[in-house]
C-alpha cells in the first residue's frame, strides 16, 4: 500500500518493482522447547530476509502472540525502507515468534532463543543477516543469539547480532539512540516547520517506555514543555510541563503515570487530541485512523512508533496540513547505531559514547535535510519524500546495463 502511494510520486524501474514485488527468502521453523515442568512445547518462528540489495539483512526479532508471518513480512519490508532512507549498508529482514515472553521463565526464554538459533543459523551471518531486539526481545536475548550462533560456527562472531549487553560487544549509545535519534531529526526539521523555538513549543508523547522517555529527557533538555505523557494505563497532564526523570522514578515505584503530582489523568485518546505543538505517538502502531485523525491539534506529528498512523488518517493530516514526520526517518535511530555496532564488532573497536551520538547526530541531521528537500521538490508529504529517497537508492544498486533478448 505505501510502496503504491509511494511509486505516485517516485517513477522506479521495472526490475526493482519486480524485485520488492515478494521477499527474497522466507523462513519457517518449529522450535520444540522444554519446559520447566518437564513438558515439551514447540513454537513457531519465522525470519522474512526482504531484500539484500543494499547489504546484509537488517531487522528486529518480536516476541508476541500476535507475531505471524504477515506481521513480520510487512514489516521486514518496512526495514528495508528504513534502512535505505537512513543510508546504511543495510537490508532488509525481520523475525518473529508467537509467544507471550511474559508467560516464560527466564531459562524457557533462553532454551527458546538458542533452539530459534539452531533452526536459523545457516541463513544468519554478520555479512548475511543480523538480527536485532523488538517488541518482547531485549539485550540479554541478543547476547544469546550472538552467543548460539558462536558455539555453532565455532569461533566468537558477536556481529550476528545486535543490541547486545556492552560486555557482550553492545554499542554505547544503543539504548537511547532511537529517542535521541527522533529529537536529532525533529531538531533539523524544525525550521521548516515552524517559526517557534524549542522553549515555545509544547509536547504530549504517547508511550513511556524506552523510546518515548528517552525522546522526553532530550527533547527537555533542548527546552520543549512536555505537557503530556501515557503509558498502557492511561495518561497524565499539565500546563506547567513535566519532568521526565521525576516521572519515570513515579512510574517504577507506582507501576504506572496514573496520579503523577501536579497533574490531571487523561485517556490516551484524550492525549493525542492535546491542544500542543507536537505530538509523539511513541507506544503501538495504528494509533492515529480516520476515526481521530480529524480531531488532532497539533501542527506536528513524530511518529516515533512503527506504523502509529493509518494511510487514511494520513491523507486527513495532509489536508489539515500537519507535518508528519514517518517512523522511517524519526525513529530510524536505532537502526542506525545497531549498525554501529556491527562495524564496530567487525572491526574489533569499541567507540565511545560521544563518537557513537555524534556520528548519529550527523547522518540524521544530512538524511532529514535530505527527506525535507525531497518533499519540496516534489510538492509531496515527509513520507512520500522519504520514501522516495529510499527507492532511488535501492534503484541504484541494480545493474542496469541493458539485457541480451
Ligand atoms: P517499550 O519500551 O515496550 O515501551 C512501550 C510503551 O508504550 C510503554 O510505556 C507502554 O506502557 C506503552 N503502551 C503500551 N500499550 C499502550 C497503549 N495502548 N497506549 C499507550 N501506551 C501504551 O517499547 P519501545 O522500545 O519504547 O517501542 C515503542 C515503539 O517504538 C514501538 O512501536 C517500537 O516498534 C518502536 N521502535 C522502537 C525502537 C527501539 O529501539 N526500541 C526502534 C524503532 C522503533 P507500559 O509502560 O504501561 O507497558
Amino acid at each position: 500500500m505505501q510502496l503504491t502511494r509511494a511509486t505516485a510520486v517516485q517513477k522506479i524501474s521495472d526490475d526493482l518493482r519486480v524485485r520488492l514485488s515478494a521477499p527474497e527468502r522466507e523462513v519457517k521453523v518449529s522450535i520444540p522447547v522444554r519446559m520447566d515442568d518437564g513438558s515439551l512445547k514447540v513454537f513457531e518462528g519465522y525470519r522474512v530476509q526482504y531484500s539484500s540489495l543494499r547489504g546484509p539483512y537488517k531487522g528486529g526479532v518480536r516476541y508476541h502472540p500476535d507475531a505471524d508471518i504477515n506481521e513480520v513480512r510487512a514489516l521486514a519490508f518496512w526495514m528495508t525502507m528504513k534502512c535505505a532512507v537512513a543510508g546504511i549498508p543495510m537490508g532488509g529482514g525481520k523475525g518473529g515468534v508467537t509467544v507471550d515472553p511474559k508467560e516464560l521463565s527466564i531459562k524457557e526464554l533462553e532454551r527458546l532463543t538458542r533452539g530459534f538459533v539452531r533452526k536459523l543459523a545457516p541463513v544468519l551471518g554478520p555479512q548475511r543477516d543480523v538480527p536485532g531486539p523488538d517488541v518482547g526481545t531485549n539485550a540479554t536475548i541478543m547476547g544469546l543469539i550472538a552467543d548460539e550462533y558462536s558455539k555453532i560456527v565455532g569461533k566468537a562472531t558477536p556481529a550476528v547480532a545486535t543490541g547486545k549487553p556492552l560486555d557482550q560487544g553492545g554499542s554505547e549509545g544503543r539504548s537511547e539512540s532511537t529517542g535521541i535519534g527522533g529529537m536529532y531529526v525533529l531538531m533539523a526539521l524544525l525550521p521548516h516547520l515552524t517559526r517557534k523555538k524549542p522553549s515555545q513549543l509544547t509536547v504530549a508523547i504517547q508511550g513511556f517506555g524506552n523510546v518515548g522517555s528517552f525522546l522526553a529527557r532530550n527533547l527537555v533538555a533542548e527546552g520543549f514543555k512536555i505537557i503530556g505523557l501515557s503509558d498502557s494505563k492511561g495518561g497524565i497532564y499539565t500546563e506547567k510541563g513535566l519532568d521526565p526523570d521525576a516521572a519515570e522514578t513515579y512510574k517504577k515505584k507506582n507501576g504506572s503515570l496514573e496520579g503523577f503530582p501536579g497533574t490531571k489523568n487523561i485517556s490516551n485518546e484524550k492525549l493525542l487530541e492535546l491542544t500542543c505543538d507536537i505530538v509523539v505517538p511513541a507506544a503501538l502502531e495504528n494509533a492515529i485512523t480516520k476515526s481521530n485523525a480529524a480531531k488532532i491539534k497539533a501542527h506536528i506529528v513524530l511518529e516515533m512508533a512503527n506504523g502509529p498512523t493509518t494511510t487514511e488518517a494520513d491523507d486527513i493530516l495532509f489536508k489539515k496540513e500537519i507535518h508528519v514526520v514517518p517512523d522511517v526517518l524519526a525513529n530510524a535511530g536505532g537502526v542506525v547505531v545497531s549498525t554501529y555496532e556491527w562495524e564496530q564488532n567487525l572491526k574489533n573497536e569499541h567507540w565511545t559514547e560521544k563518537k557513537v551520538l555524534g556520528k548519529l547526530r550527523k547522518l540524521l541531521e544530512r538524511e532529514a535535510k535530505n527527506v525535507w528537500k525531497r518533499s519540496t521538490k516534489l510538492k509531496t508529504d515527509l513520507r512520500r519524500a522519504a520514501f522516495s529517497v529510499a527507492l532511488e537508492r535501492l534503484d541504484a544498486t541494480l545493474d542496469k546495463t541493458p539485457k541480451k533478448r
